[in-house]
């Protein structure tokens, strides 16, 4: 087996957008296994928008990266070495791991052994199946509290996170408005995940969007899931009716400025019409995992929430990858396939 380990590390920090420039791959020497440790060879690699976060001195749930280590991420690898008795080569693990060929690992609560036999897809343990999946099911069924004939309305509502949350929103009865970038993702939004209606936010202001919004949700909205902020989280909160909950997942829209984010003009609206708006971490749901795994295992078996990945293939395309995540060019999970032995 290889001693050398490539990995994509963070070689300066980007200030706004990030270009290629700020990362590299390297090669560095595998260490020795501690007890209790155990050597993945990485098959698949989630590309998440919270890595930006990560990579600036801004604020974030999980720790900075340092310049010249290697990026993290979540990873569905296989066991190639172990000194953890409990952990066998040839098992598949998924966990919070470096982004290379290879990581170094032991167990803990994030870290888990996945059966491939039990789903379709490999990869499903990074979308669906994974902290994709789980993020949409708390924030939407803990936070968001929807109920049969509500409205709901979900932004970035083609992506990885979003296109989930709006089907559950869709089985537990709502009208599920989505919002996303163009035409075509709006299309997709009402044929393909069989959304009520869509909206496309691109180059329209907050008195346009307040008017698309109130027009899709002529009710008015009871569950807001945000993954944008900035003039949508702001529009929707026009929107909003008496104790409507704003369940805060993500603010893609302010990841790249390089300045303070523009004020809520609409932010008197939490008060008026007495509206709940709650920010959530999905890894602080970690001992409720296998709970909401039974159950978005049996919506996709049942084929009532479809999802799409885009997969990458090789190391080289982590970057690139990662930069059409924040641009909006990606269409569903991003996941960066190592190994061409896994459907
Ligand atoms: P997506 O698959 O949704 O990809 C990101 C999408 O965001 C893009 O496709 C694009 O969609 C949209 N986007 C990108 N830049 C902007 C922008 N400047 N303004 C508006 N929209 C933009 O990613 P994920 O589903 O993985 O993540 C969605 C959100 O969930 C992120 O904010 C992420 O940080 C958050 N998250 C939160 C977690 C938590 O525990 N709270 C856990 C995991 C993710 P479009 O083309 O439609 O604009």
């Amino acid at each position: 087996m290889t001693t050398f380990n490539r990995r994509v590390i963070l070689r300066s920090r980007p200030v706004g957008i990030p270009t290629a420039d700020n990362f590299a791959i390297d090669q560095a020497p595998l260490p020795p296994l501690e007890p209790g440790e155990f050597l993945l060879r990485n098959v698949y690699v989630s590309l998440d928008p919270g890595i930006r976060q990560r990579l600036s001195q801004v604020d974030s749930y999980v720790a900075l990266i340092r310049l010249g280590e290697a990026l993290t991420s979540t990873t569905l690898g296989e066991v190639v070495a172990s000194r953890d008795p409990s952990v066998q080569p040839g098992e598949h693990v998924v966990g919070f791991h470096t982004v290379s060929d290879y990581s170094v690992t032991r167990r803990g609560p994030l870290t888990r052994k996945v059966d491939l036999t039990r789903t379709f897809c490999a990869s499903n343990h990074l979308s669906v199946l994974g902290m994709t999946g789980l993020t949409a099911y708390f924030g939407l069924l803990d936070i968001g509290l929807p109920t049969s004939g509500e409205t709901v309305m979900v932004s970035a509502a083609a992506g990885a996170v979003g296109s989930v949350a709006a089907q559950i929103a869709k089985l537990k009865g709502c009208r599920v408005v989505g919002i996303a970038g163009g035409a075509r993702k709006c299309a997709i939004l009402v044929e393909e995940f069989g959304l009520d209606a869509a909206i496309d936010y691109q180059q329209k202001d907050l008195a346009l969007l307040s008017v698309m919004m109130r027009e899709a949700a002529p009710k008015g909205v009871d569950v807001f899931f945000d993954n944008v902020g900035g003039i949508q989280l702001d529009a929707a909160l026009a929107c909003m009716n008496d104790r409507g909950r704003i369940a805060l997942c993500g603010l893609i829209a302010q990841y790249n400025l390089r300045g303070p984010p523009p004020p809520l003009t609409n932010l008197f609206k939490m008060i008026a019409k007495s509206l709940r708006m709650e920010g959530f971490v999905v890894l602080t749901y970690a001992d409720r995992f296998s709970e909401a795994l039974d159950d978005l295992e049996r919506w996709v078996n049942e084929g009532k929430i479809i999802f799409r990945e885009q997969i990458e293939e090789g190391l080289e395309r982590a970057v690139p990858s990662f930069l059409q995540l924040l641009d909006g060019g990606n269409h569903g999970k991003m996941i960066l396939r190592l190994s061409d032995t896994y459907a």
